[in-house]
């Protein structure tokens, strides 16, 4: 399982990086939580290459999201 900024193509992380910072103070989850949420993908099985394949989602962007949860409802993770 890797993140999307240890993979070695990552352009679109860029792309991410850009979206998250538009997002408003309101909407962007805090930095401890976006680094708890990433650390936990990073140890998931369903972690490939960046996305998550409950939902599709890049989870360095899903993750930025305040309100968003893991996608994995039978064994939410964050
Ligand atoms: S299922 Fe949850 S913990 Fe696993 S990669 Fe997706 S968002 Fe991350």
């Amino acid at each position: 399982m890797c993140l999307l900024r240890e993979c070695a193509e990552n352009g679109m992380l860029d792309d991410i990086k850009m979206r998250i910072d538009k997002l408003s103070d309101g909407e962007r989850a805090d930095a401890e939580t976006y680094e708890a949420r990433l650390s936990c993908c990073k140890k998931c099985e369903h972690l490939i290459s960046g996305v998550c394949m409950k939902c599709g989602c890049y989870v360095e962007f899903r993750a930025a999201f305040k309100k968003q949860k893991c996608p994995d409802v039978s064994n939410r993770k964050w």
